[in-house]
C-alpha cells in the first residue's frame, strides 16, 4: 500500500460508521466531559478520577485494565501485533488540591477549572475507544489508551515517564498521541523544553530592628529578581522565564530565615535553555554573596541552594513522519486548516525519547486554561475525537 491512500481510508464503510458515531454520540460525550471534570484531580491527587476512568475503560471492553504503578490508568484494544500506538490524555488538572470544579453553563459557553484541560482530551479517548468498537474496525498495531497523572505543573510528566522509560510495556510502545487542548487543526509536533527550579535562600534570620545588619534571605531573593527580569531572551527561538511564586519569612518584624522561589524556564532550542539556566544559576549565586558583601561585618551568611524540580525536553517529531503526516490530513479531512505547533506536553518526553509523538486537540474552542476562568465552547466539538480517530487510522497503515 502506498504510504497514503487516505481519502479511501476516510471512505470506508467502517470509518464512516466511527466517525458517524462520534458526531451522534456529541451530547453524550459532553456530559462524559461534565463528569470528569467535576471529579477534582490535583496533580499528585488524581485518584478519584483515575478509577473513574478505570471503570469506563472496562466499560467500553478494553483489555487489561489497570492502573499502573505512578496512577496511569491503561486500557488495551489488541491488534493482529503487539507494536502499540499508545493513545492518551492526562488526569490530572494544574488547580490545587481543595479548587471548586463545579462545571457551569452560560449560554454557549461552559465553565470550570479543567474542563477542556484535559476533561476534553479524556471525553475524547472514550469516545474513540467507543466509536472503533462499534464500527467494528480492527488495527494492525495494539492501540494502549492511557489516562495519565502528573502532566500538569509539578507533575514534571511523571505519567508518561513512567510509561515510556520504565513500565513493563515501554518496548511495544511505538508512537504517541496526546489528546490535549481543544483546535483540532492544532498538530503539536514539536516540545518546547521547560526547566523549573526551586531556589532557596536561608540566613541566620533575627530581629528586624535588634539585628539589623545581619544578610536576609529575602533581600538577596530580590536581588536575584531583578537580575533574572533584566536578561534579555531572544524572540526566536522563543525563550522565556518567569518567577511564578515567591515564599518565605514568618513575620513582618523578623529578617526571614528563609525564602523561596519558583522559576520556570522555556524554550524551542535545547542550547538556548541551557544558556538562560546557567544566568539564573549565575544570577542566585551573585544575588547571595552581594548581599553576603553588603553585610559582611555581621559575620553571618545567607545560602543559596538551587534545585531542578521539572525538566521537559526539547525536541520535534518531523514533519515528514508517517505520524505527523497522518495528523495533518486527518485534520484536513475534517475539514480543518492544519498549523504545525510547538508545545509543552506529554509528548516531549516520547519525543526525546526518539519516538514519533504528536498533541492533537480534543474538539470545541476552549480558552484560558491554568485559570479559574478556563471555558470551553462545545460546538462542532465531535471533530477533535473525529480527527484522532482518523490519525490513527492513516498511521496504522504505515
Ligand atoms: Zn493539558
Amino acid at each position: 500500500m502506498p504510504l497514503f491512500a487516505q481519502d479511501d481510508i476516510a471512505a470506508r464503510p467502517a470509518a464512516r460508521k466511527a466517525l458517524s458515531r462520534i458526531q451522534a454520540r456529541h451530547e453524550a460525550d459532553l456530559a462524559k466531559q461534565v463528569e470528569i471534570a467535576e471529579i477534582p484531580a490535583p496533580t499528585f491527587h488524581e485518584g478519584e478520577r483515575a478509577r473513574f476512568l478505570e471503570r469506563e475503560f472496562r466499560r467500553l471492553g478494553l483489555k487489561n485494565v489497570e492502573i499502573d504503578a505512578k496512577g496511569n490508568v491503561l486500557g488495551w484494544r489488541p491488534g493482529s501485533t503487539d507494536k502499540a500506538l499508545v493513545v492518551a490524555a492526562h488526569l490530572d488538572i494544574s488547580f490545587a488540591p481543595g479548587v471548586v470544579t463545579k462545571v457551569r453553563k452560560e449560554g454557549a459557553r461552559w465553565h470550570g477549572p479543567g474542563l477542556a484541560d484535559d476533561s476534553r482530551g479524556l471525553a475524547a479517548l472514550l469516545s474513540i475507544a467507543d466509536a472503533l468498537d462499534h464500527a467494528g474496525i480492527s488495527t494492525k498495531r495494539s492501540l494502549l489508551f492511557v489516562a495519565n497523572t502528573g502532566e500538569e505543573g509539578l507533575g514534571d510528566l511523571m505519567g508518561v515517564k513512567y510509561l515510556f522509560r520504565e513500565s513493563p510495556h515501554r518496548s511495544k510502545l511505538e508512537a504517541f498521541i496526546s489528546i490535549d487542548g481543544a483546535d483540532p487543526a492544532r498538530v503539536t509536533n514539536a516540545g518546547t523544553g521547560v526547566k523549573r527550579y526551586r531556589v532557596t535562600f536561608r540566613g541566620p534570620g533575627g530581629h528586624s530592628w535588634g539585628n539589623f545588619g545581619r544578610p536576609s534571605p529575602s533581600h538577596a531573593m530580590g536581588r536575584a529578581i531583578a537580575k533574572l527580569a533584566d536578561i534579555d531572551v531572544p524572540a526566536k527561538p522563543k525563550t522565556t522565564y518567569n518567577v511564578g511564586r515567591v515564599g518565605g519569612g514568618t513575620a513582618v518584624n523578623a529578617i526571614a530565615e528563609e525564602s523561596w522561589m519558583e522559576v520556570d524556564l522555556r524554550s524551542e532550542s535545547p542550547s538556548e535553555l541551557d544558556r538562560i539556566e546557567v544566568k539564573l544559576l549565575e544570577a542566585a549565586r551573585t544575588a547571595a554573596e552581594e548581599e553576603n558583601r553588603k553585610r559582611e561585618a555581621s559575620g553571618a551568611k545567607v545560602a543559596m541552594e538551587a534545585k531542578l524540580v521539572g525538566n521537559r525536553p526539547a525536541g520535534e517529531t518531523p514533519a515528514t513522519s508517517p505520524l505527523v503526516k497522518s495528523a495533518i490530513w486527518a485534520a484536513k479531512a475534517t475539514g480543518h486548516t492544519p498549523e504545525l505547533r510547538v508545545g509543552s506536553t506529554d509528548s516531549n518526553l516520547p519525543i526525546s525519547l526518539g519516538i514519533p509523538a504528536v498533541t492533537l486537540g480534543g474538539g470545541g474552542r476552549a480558552d484560558n486554561a491554568h485559570s479559574l476562568d478556563e471555558w470551553f465552547e462545545p460546538a462542532d466539538a465531535w471533530k477533535g475525537p473525529q480527527t484522532v480517530l482518523l490519525t490513527i487510522l492513516a498511521f496504522d497503515e504505515n
